[in-house]
Order: C-alpha cells, then structure tokens, then sequence
C-alpha cells in the first residue's frame, strides 16, 4: 500500500485547519468542538464519536455548502482558534520544570484505550495508558507514546439467545481511525524493518495525536510482508506465545528503533507493563553503538533511565518465552552486536539463566528483563508493591520479601473523560473551568454547592444512564429476546429513582463477577422489596479462552430472566470505553469485590468519584488506600497481604459482607429522605467522596508523581553515566564481585546499657573499601516491636586484619538472637539493591 491510499481526501481551503482539529483526538475528552462535528454530519458523529470519520465520510457538496454558510464558519473559526490557544498555551511542566525533560519520555505500552473509535485496548492497562497519555497532555509532559496499530484489536461482544458470548473482530480500516501516516519532512512515509529469521519485516509507522502528546503506532498489515507477519499486529492478546513475541519484538524492538528514525532520543525510557520490555534492549544496544561499548557498559548506563511498571498481581502474568522461540526470533537481530543468546537467557531470568528442574527448557521471563534492564520499578498500589516484592523474590533470593526494591505509584484517571455533563456544571460553578488541567488542589470547596443542587444532579445523572440502557437494550434487539418479557428486556421497568447498582469490567474468575449471586434468594429479596427495592446493570467480557467468565455471564442472563428478577437486572453487551463512560456517570454504586490481594489497583471505580458515585468495594488495590468510614463502603477492611494464595476460603465470607452492607447500610440510607425528599447522610456521602477523592485518583495527580519522583530524578542520575562513568562503574563492580563471597562477619556482642542494648560486631571486608560497604542491623517483627533496620556505625580498624572494622549500634532491648546484622553494597550512584543485590547475612 502506498501513501497516496492514505492521502487526506480533497476539502474546501477555507476548511483545511478541520484536518488539524479532525485529527487530534482531544475531541474525545475536551468536547468543545461536538457542534462542529454535529453540524457536518449528525449522525456520523453520534454513531461513531470519530470525527475523522465524519470530516472522510461527508460529502464534497456538503463540504462545499458548509464553506460558505456564516453560521458554520463562526463554528469553525472558534474552534480553530481554540485550537490554536490550546497548543499556545502555558502547561504545569512549562511552568514548573521547563527544559529539564525535554528530550522527552518515551511511553510504551501494548494498548491504549483513548477513544472508542480507536479501539486499541482491551481494559483496564489500555485505558489506563490513555488516561496517562491525555493527563500528560494537560500538564504539557513531553510524553510520546509507543503501541501497535491492530486492524482488529480485541474482539467485539454479542450474546446469543442462551446467553452464550459470540466474538467478533470486525476489520479497522486505518483510513477511517482518526491517525494518519507518519511522514518525514520530506513527506516520505516513515518506515522501520526488523529483521526476522530468514526474512525482514516492513513496519509502516502511524501518529495519533493526543492533545500536546503524540502516540506513535507501528503496524506490520504491509502487503509485500509474508502473509503470517501482516497478521502480527491484527489481533490484541489473541495469537499464540509466538504471534505474542512477534509483537512483543516488534511492539519493544521495532518501537525504539522508530524513535530514533524520528531522531528522537528520549531522557526516559517507561515501559507499562513486561510486554514491551525489549525497548530496553534496544536502546542499549544501539548505545553501545553510538558510544563504541560492550553491552554491558551500555546496560549500566541506560538502565538508570528505564522505569518499569508493572500491573499484574500474578506470575502468570508475567509472559515468558521459552529459549528455542527467543533463539528463533531474536538470533538474526544479534547479528552484529555482542549480545549473545547465553548473555539474553540470562537478563530474561532470576537466576543466571538455568531451568530449576534438570530436563525443562529455559524461558526468557518479560518481567526479569525488565528488572535486569531497569532502573527503577513501580507497582501500581501499595499492596500491589507488596504483592510484586512476593513475585519478584526469585530475583531476591537472599533478601526479605519487605525489602525488595518495588516502589508504588497508585494509578488515576484522567477526569475530564468521565465527568458527565451535569457534574462538569457543578465543579465548573464550585471550581472554575481549568480546574483539571493544572494540578489540583487536593480539596476543592464544593461547600458553594448546596444539598439541593447535589441530588438534583445525581437524579439526572441516575436519569441518563436509564434512558442510555433503553436505547442500548433495543439495539441489542431486546424486542426479540426469547420467552422474555419484552417490557422488561427493553429495560422499560427500570425506574428513574431506584437506588441503582453497576458493576462492569472484565469477566475473569478473580474478580468473582457472581460473588453477588452467591445467594440468589437474598438478592431477589433486595430486587424485589416494596419500598426500598435495587436495580443492578451489568457489562463485561470475558477473554475467548476464559470459559469459566463466560459461563458467569449465562449465569447472570439466566437469573435476570427468571420472572422474580425481570427488569431489575440488565446487562449491556459489548464492554468498552463509551459503555464505561455511561454507566459510571449513572451508576449510585459501583461494586468491585475482586479476590483480595489479585487488584492490582482497579480504576473504574475512580472514574464514579467525579459524579457522585459511591464505592462498595473489596479493601484492595486503590481502594484500601482511600476508604475510610463515611466514604462509601469497604468489604473485609483493614485486609493486609500476609502472602500470596489463590484460596476461595474468603468468598462466602465476603459475599455475606456484601449483602450485609446492603441491607444495613447501603440501602437504608438511600432511601432514608428528608422532609424535602432528599437522603441527607446520603448526600454527606457524597460530598466528601467528591471532595477527598477525586483529585487524589486522578490520572492528573499520577503523572505528576511520576514526574517528580520518578522521571526528573532519574534522568539526573542518568545524566551522571557517561561512557566514561559506567565503564568506571563496570569495572569497580566486577572488581567487587570477586572479593564479594570473601566478606564475613566475626563476634557479636550484645551490652544492656540505659534499658537499651549496645551491638558491637566485627566484619572483614577484604578487598573491598570500607565505604562500599553498609552493614545494618536488622530485627524482624514480633511482639517486643514492629520490623527495624538500623545502620551500623563503623568504630575502628581491627588490628592485624585486612580491613577488618568493627560496627556497632544502640538499640531497643529485644529477646536474644532477634537482630541479625547483615552487609550490602553502599552506593549513592546506583539504584540498590535492584543493581546490585548482593547482601552477607551473619549466620
Ligand atoms: C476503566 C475501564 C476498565 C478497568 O476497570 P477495572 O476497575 O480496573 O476493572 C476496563 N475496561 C474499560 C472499558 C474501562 O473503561
């Protein structure tokens, strides 16, 4: 295909800035130019909401007609200068850290949910890249973005008459997605070639613009490529472990390489998730070119500036691949550099790159490549830290679970894409119009906003959603649904004022989707109460492989359909981000009651906390941090993670929780009204959700966190490792790790002094500078004390040894043999003990 195919089609000069606007997809979230879009083509646009597709799909006449009618040209005059302010306009970074990130960050990830009419993303990791990339566009981080262009993304949901799901991978023609071909300033279409075993593989290069920030995609649908690699970038998370690192190579190898064509060479390398951590490799690797090292001294000096973050809360998460799929594919791209195929097993393992039983076939491990490539890593809640040290113990083996270096940055959502109208009037009245795009002020004072006004925009909120299931229920040809009511099928007895429930997200076994049919009578018995009665509407999918997901959905359509249950429950079809969008602005409660501790975090029950939705949650992920009594409710609070176990044993529990919370809290004080009809504590509920929450889990304060502690820091320590530098750092470290299995400890001594106890211990560093050397005093919790490690103070040389000191400290009294004092590498220049987990424990 060529780029004449992907030329924008002809359009009056008077109109040409459409393009511009057409395709920057602030469109989706800003909303201010959805006159103009309607004013060309009403109906394109509200099927669709892509007005990319409505500027290609309108006709010349039309266009002809538009050019000359006054009312249209005053449209468009004033978005194009709204356009044109927008791009002009001062940021939070230009303000606060101008110039110190401008080389960039580069942002990759194997989807990104913007948009529904760029459907590349299958949930909540997708959605969370685009609520980044959108809140970095709103601050001005210099962020771009790196992801995969798939012609048929993750498949499009259907139920049949029985319940069952039917997949469907409708084809995205590119022309019609609002991207256009990435093009050099010679207008020549960008390309990037990878070589794959036997062959090469022609990437064509794609830019959707997003806002400030750009995402740049890369796809493999080349029609001189061989039919099998056309396919790599079709299906998202559809094809085999192969299919998976063909995109992987191409996604991390291939999205570097693109960068550089650009002449991009960014001060940040930050990987969202394992799946792309081959940039690294990339980026090391062409280093080593650029500055004539071995890789080693490149991995040194690049790693300072990778930052990985990872969302997943199990191992299987973590994809592997086993080494003959490695030598395959990544064999002809080590042509010509000194990686070899030992060297990569190694940094794709935890432990030196062996199999742990004699026969199996060493795996290259996406998430211990990251590790070895990394510089830093960040879970994305803090029990989520907690959970990802417990995974990465293999890397550990000789460190405490609780001191393995896994840092957390909760994750937020981009707030301006989930407000709904009558909640955007609110805050605007209470907080003036930009109050998302510059950092937020963690409170701000709804006090202006009265009782009234709150539940008057709840009710209308409540209202929408119900009028948006009727029209989705007839489009999903509720009329036809089979023995049904059709009444109820069409969702005709959902009541505007009926405390109404959702729950909407990914159908997979630990998020227990049926924890809530655990006892269907006590649910009829809530659905069906006189005065205070419930209604529940639902969404998700469930991945093509997961059958026990789907049979939680046939479990659901069958219970909504008996008689007791007939238009109380109600489940939309085809989970995505407009569906989302519709029901957490309606919703009064959003239930998440996933398996404690699998949450990494969860985000779509951030996304209710603009609109004065409330929270029925498992303690887990974000909402262990942010629950406090008053602020909707938690189910098992106070859960800590003790260790990792897929056990059911909680479930019944749990599920007794639930309803419990319902029938003595939730539903009570729903419907507990006033002599003006409105719920008071209800209300003073919300109010304080809105107030403490909204600012604090939004993706707004996320990427201010990851750029002040994670991005500035580290490209300040990265600007530290130069060529010279790291091959100094190189070779001190190797020089360390051979005196290393030499250092020991001597006597300990234990002296009572003024109720506390003074430690005296000798060690013997050998080789080794005492000033490489931190040995720390480290007591594990019991009942004298919760968990403390104390630095050691060095007193003197020991007489007639080779650097032997003797260290000592005071500290609290505590039962003999409770302080183990142990030695590990000190060192301001590295990340420790990630770059160098060396530690000797005093036996
Ligand atoms: C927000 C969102 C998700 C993620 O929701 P979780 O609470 O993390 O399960 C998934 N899919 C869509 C379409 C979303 O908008």
């Amino acid at each position: 295909m060529t780029l004449a195919a992907y030329t924008p089609r002809h359009i009056p000069e008077a109109l040409a800035d459409l393009f511009t606007i057409a395709l920057d997809l602030r469109w989706s979230w800003h909303h201010g130019s959805d006159e103009l879009w309607r004013a060309i083509d009403a109906e394109t646009w509200n099927a669709t909401g892509n007005a990319w597709l409505v500027l290609n799909s309108v006709s010349g006449d039309r266009l002809d007609t538009l050019a000359v009618d006054d009312n249209f040209n005053d449209l468009y005059r004033k978005q194009v200068e709204a356009h044109r302010e927008f791009s002009r306009a001062a940021t939070w970074y230009s303000d606060t850290y101008p110039g110190k990130l401008d080389r960039g960050v580069a942002f990759f990830c194997m989807e990104y949910g913007l948009a529904e009419s760029l459907p590349l993303y299958s949930g909540g990791l997708g959605v969370l890249a685009g609520d980044f990339l959108k809140a970095s566009s709103d601050l001005g981080v210099p962020v771009t973005a790196v992801g995969l262009l798939y012609q048929q993304g993750y498949f499009r949901q259907t139920l049949d008459a029985d319940g069952d799901q039917l997949e469907f991978y409708p084809f995205h023609d590119p022309t019609m997605l609002p991207v256009s071909p990435l093009t050099d300033p010679e207008g020549q279409w960008i390309r990037v070639n990878l070589p794959f075993p036997g062959r090469e593989v022609r990437l064509r290069a794609w830019r959707a613009q997003v806002g400030r920030c750009e995402l740049l995609l890369l796809d493999s649908n080349d029609p001189r490529n061989e039919p099998g690699d056309r396919g790599i970038t079709s299906e998202l998370y559809g094809g085999s472990p192969e299919k998976r690192l063909q995109q992987e190579i191409v996604l991390g190898i291939g999205g570097w390489r693109l960068l550089n064509e650009l002449g991009l060479d960014p001060a940040i390398c930050h990987i969202n998730e394992g799946h792309s951590a081959f940039a690294f490799l990339e980026r090391a690797v062409q280093w080593a070119q650029i500055h004539g090292t071995d890789i080693e001294t490149a991995r040194l000096a690049t790693r300072a500036t990778n930052l990985f973050t990872t969302h997943t809360s199990v191992e299987a998460g973590f994809d592997q691949f086993p080494s003959h799929l490695i030598r395959l594919y990544l064999e002809p791209w080590m042509e010509g550099t000194d990686v070899t195929m030992d060297k990569l097993m190694v940094l794709g393992s935890s432990n030196g790159g062996h199999s742990r039983r004699a026969g199996d076939e060493a795996t290259l491990n996406m998430a211990f490549l990251g590790l070895n490539m990394g510089g830093r890593l960040n879970g994305v809640s803090d029990i989520h830290r907690q959970v990802t040290q417990a995974l990465l113990q293999p890397y550990f083996p000789r460190w405490p679970r609780q001191d393995i270096p896994v840092e957390s940055v909760t994750n937020g959502v981009h707030t301006p894409s989930w407000d709904s109208r009558h909640s955007d009037s609110l805050w605007t009245k209470a907080c003036g119009k930009d109050r998302w795009r510059r950092p937020m002020a963690f409170s701000c004072p709804m006090e202006t906003i009265t009782d009234e006004e709150l539940w008057q925009m709840r009710q209308a909120e409540r209202s929408d959603l119900i009028s948006y299931l009727q029209e989705k229920l007839k489009s999903q040809h509720c009329e036809h649904a089979p023995g049904n009511n059709p009444n109820a099928a069409c969702g005709l007895l959902l009541d505007r004022e009926t405390l109404t429930l959702g729950f909407a997200r990914r159908f997979t076994e630990y998020k227990r989707p049926d924890l809530l049919l655990t006892d269907e009578t006590r649910l009829l018995a809530l659905l069906n109460n006189q005065d205070r009665p419930i209604q529940i509407v639902l969404a998700g999918k469930a991945h093509p492989r997961d059958d026990y997901g789907k049979q939680i959905i046939k479990r659901w359509r069958t219970f909504a359909s008996q008689p007791a249950a007939e238009g109380k429950v109600v489940f939309i079809e085809d989970y995505d981000l407009a569906v989302a969008a519709r029901l957490i602005q309606g919703v009064d409660v959003w239930l998440n009651n996933p398996r404690h501790p699998w949450e990494a975090c969860g985000t779509s029950g951030m996304k209710i906390l603009v609109n004065g939705g409330l929270n029925l949650s498992q303690y887990d992920g974000w909402w262990a941090e942010a629950w406090e009594p008053g602020l909707g409710w938690a189910i098992r609070p106070g859960a800590s993670f003790a260790e990792l176990s897929n056990s059911n044993e909680h479930d019944h529990s749990d599920a007794d929780q639930l309803y419990e919370l319902l029938e003595t809290s939730v539903i009570p004080e729903f419907y507990d009204v006033d002599m003006e009809g409105r719920p008071k504590a209800w209300i003073a509920r919300i109010r304080r959700s809105m107030n403490q929450l909204t600012a604090r889990y939004s993706a707004n304060r996320m990427v201010r966190e990851y750029v002040e502690t994670f991005y500035l820091p580290m490209a300040a320590n990265g600007a530290l490792r130069t060529p010279a530098e790291a091959r100094n750092l190189l070779e001190e470290y190797q020089e360390l790790e051979c005196y290393w299995p030499r250092l020991r400890f001597g006597a300990m001594e234990i002296k009572p002094e003024n109720g506390m106890e003074r430690v005296l211990v000798n060690a013997f560093l050998d080789g080794i500078a005492e000033s490489r050397i931190q040995v720390e005093l480290v007591a594990e919790e019991t009942e004298c004390g919760p968990r403390s490690i104390v630095v050691m103070e060095r007193t003197h040389a020991l007489e007639g040894t080779l650097r032997g000191y003797a260290y000592e400290a005071l500290v609290d009294a505590r039962p003999p043999g409770h302080y183990t004092p142990r030695m590990r590498v000190r060192d301001d220049r590295l990340n420790l003990p990630l770059e160098s987990p060396k530690v000797v424990w005093m036996r």
